[in-house]
């Protein structure tokens, strides 16, 4: 299976062996049988009738999770796809109305980020169906690329390490074996987002403004234009670090 090289110098640290190019025949009492198998000229993996015994008391197979959806088959209007995945429509809602469902239950990219993304537009999505199902969805700001951004206007953070259990307690339970960042770390770590593309209140358009027509409404509720004192020079826009300001020509006036 793919693993990250950290996860593998993790592995062997702890004491696991790595038996390479190696697939399960069968799996008997205290024993596993296994055949050694030969990379192929495309790199694909080819049986070679070479087999070993392993002596074996529990065998975990660790690969290819899937959602149990089996409970929602009694529900007709829920569709579920051959893989046992739940069909969802672009607002993360199953066919019966009102029923919604993301990440790992739904068909596409396994990982925690698409869960956590699923996540939240499905709760957008809910909150919309809930006050008014005809609501559109919220328009997606342009994708901003990294040319786009003014990364000098960014302070300089390290990559920190996370703490790691000891190997005592790593193999005699089943803690976390990576302990994460205390809140203050955590906060340190995420100054390298770049915030592409959404703001993040660094205040620079304020400073910048000639005519103070950006006008700051308090923590986390970002900033309105005063379009009256607007002379649209650009200059907050070429303050911006992360690109979240756009400059849009003006509506032409009707006669
Ligand atoms: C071994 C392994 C390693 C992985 N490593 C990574 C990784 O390094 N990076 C990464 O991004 N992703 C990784 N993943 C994938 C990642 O864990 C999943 O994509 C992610 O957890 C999906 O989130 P989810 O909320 O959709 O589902 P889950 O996290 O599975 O949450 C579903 C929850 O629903 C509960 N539940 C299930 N059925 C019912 C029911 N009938 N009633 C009530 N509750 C129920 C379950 O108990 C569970 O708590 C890994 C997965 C595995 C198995
Ligand atoms: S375009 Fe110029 S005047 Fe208008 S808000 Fe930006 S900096 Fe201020
Ligand atoms: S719009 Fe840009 S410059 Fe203004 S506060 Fe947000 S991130 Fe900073």
């Amino acid at each position: 299976m793919k693993a990250h090289d950290f996860e593998y110098q993790e592995a062997l640290t702890e004491g696991v062996k790595v038996k390479w190019l190696s697939s399960i025949v069968s799996v008997g009492e205290g024993e596993v049988v296994i055949e050694q198998m030969e990379l192929d000229e495309s790199g694909f993996p080819q049986p070679t009738g070479r087999m070993e015994t392993l002596t074996a008391d529990t065998v975990i197979l660790a690969l290819g999770e899937q959602a149990d959806t089996s409970f929602l088959r009694s529900l007709p209007k829920i569709a579920l796809r051959d893989d046992g995945s739940i069909a969802v429509d672009e607002h993360f809602m199953t066919g019966e109305p009102g029923i919604f469902a993301g990440g790992d239950a739904t068909p596409g990219e396994r990982s925690v980020t698409v869960a956590a993304g699923h996540g939240k537009a499905a709760a957008r999505s809910i909150d919309r169906w809930l006050n008014d199902t005809t609501t559109a969805a919220r328009a997606k700001h342009p994708v901003v690329t990294y040319d786009m951004l003014r990364l000098p206007m960014y302070s300089d953070v390290q990559q920190q390490n996370e703490r790691a259990t000891a190997l005592d307690d790593r193999l005699s339970g089943f803690k976390e074996t990576v302990i994460g960042f205390t809140e203050n770390e955590a906060r340190y770590e995420a100054q390298r987002c770049l915030s592409c593309g959404n703001c993040f209140e660094c205040d620079q358009c304020v400073a910048a403004c000639p005519e103070q027509a950006v006008v700051k409404l308090g923590p986390g509720l970002r900033f309105r234009y005063d379009y009256a004192a607007c002379t649209g020079c650009a200059v907050c826009f070429e303050a911006c670090p992360c690109s979240a300001i756009e400059m849009v020509a003006e509506p032409k006036a009707t006669a």
